[in-house]
């Protein structure tokens, strides 16, 4: 797409299907790109067509997640007309900024308005096919990425991912804060690495150790239910689970390799939920 003017983007069009859900965090590593590709599988192992996008421009972790390192997006069309094509994979269409880069190492700089313009068209120039759940990506904490997704896709639901730790939680709680001031409906909040199970010694019998505290998913739905005046919920609380992070560094989400695993189970339960 040379200089021409960009596509309209179709997910805000008033007969667009699609729903369009944003996945946010207040700080990096709590967890929020592996929530996005699960419940990204999980919906589409219900029934929908699903679309995830990767606007986690500097830190975009999906490909990898995917098993999607190298791939490298096709286009359909001539020039002028010519439209980018998710890529395939696990029952889902995926793109990321990631997969637009020559080389892997390549280091994506880009300040405000460039970043606005790529984000546009990877919602517009992208042939995403009107799929029921968009889920997007998004880069932790409250910048340019927020306000420009904010102004483009003003009808687009965000969930909320934090850890237990009540300063993690305090920090989830501006993400949703600054959806609200997008206009942007919160829909819930998912607390992630929520606990780990493991055998007594004593009784052999399950047991819960909360290596990260407790309560900062239900901190932060409480706290953005009274600031944005109606009801945010928590929508599960996923368990610290091997599997998740190894399929995770493999390429193989639990959500396909582990699909009865504790953490599947309750990605499941959010899932059903949106
Ligand atoms: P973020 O997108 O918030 O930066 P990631 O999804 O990349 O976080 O997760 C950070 C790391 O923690 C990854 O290595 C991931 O596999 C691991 N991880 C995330 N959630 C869990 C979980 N519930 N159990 C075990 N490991 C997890």
């Amino acid at each position: 797409n040379g200089g021409r003017d960009p596509r309209e983007i179709p997910f805000t069009r008033p007969d667009s299907p699609t729903r369009v859900i944003l996945i946010a965090s207040g700080k990096g590593g709590v967890g929020k790109s592996s929530v996005t590709v699960n419940l990204a599988m999980a919906l589409a192992q219900a029934g929908h067509s699903v679309g995830v996008l990767d606007a986690d421009i500097y830190g975009h972790s999906i490909p990898a997640m995917l098993g999607l390192a190298d791939a490298r997006p096709t286009s359909i069309g001539d020039d002028e007309e010519s439209m980018i094509l998710p890529v395939p994979t696990n029952g889902i269409q995926v793109l990321s900024i990631g997969m637009m880069k020559p080389e892997r190492s390549q280091v994506v700089a880009w300040r405000g308005p460039i970043l606005d313009r790529a984000l546009t068209q990877l919602l517009a120039d992208v042939h995403w096919g009107d799929p029921d759940f968009l889920i997007v990506d998004m880069p932790p904490g409250t910048g340019d990425v927020q306000i420009s997704l904010g102004q483009k896709l003003p009808n687009a639901e965000v969930i909320v991912v934090t850890t237990p730790q009540a300063a993690a939680a305090e920090v989830a709680e501006r993400a949703g804060t600054m959806a609200s001031m997008m206009s942007q409906r919160v829909i819930g909040v998912v607390e992630n690495m929520a606990y780990l199970e493991v055998e007594c010694p004593h009784c052999q019998q399950p047991h819960r150790v909360e290596l990260f505290g407790s309560g900062g998913g239900e901190q932060v739905a409480k706290a953005l239910t009274e600031r944005l005046g109606y009801p945010v919920s928590l929508l599960g609380q996923v368990p610290i689970d091997p599997t998740l992070r190894s399929g995770g560094d493999e390429g193989v989400p639990v959500m396909a390799e582990a699909p009865q695993n504790p953490s599947s189970v309750v990605l499941r339960g959010i899932a059903n939920q949106v």
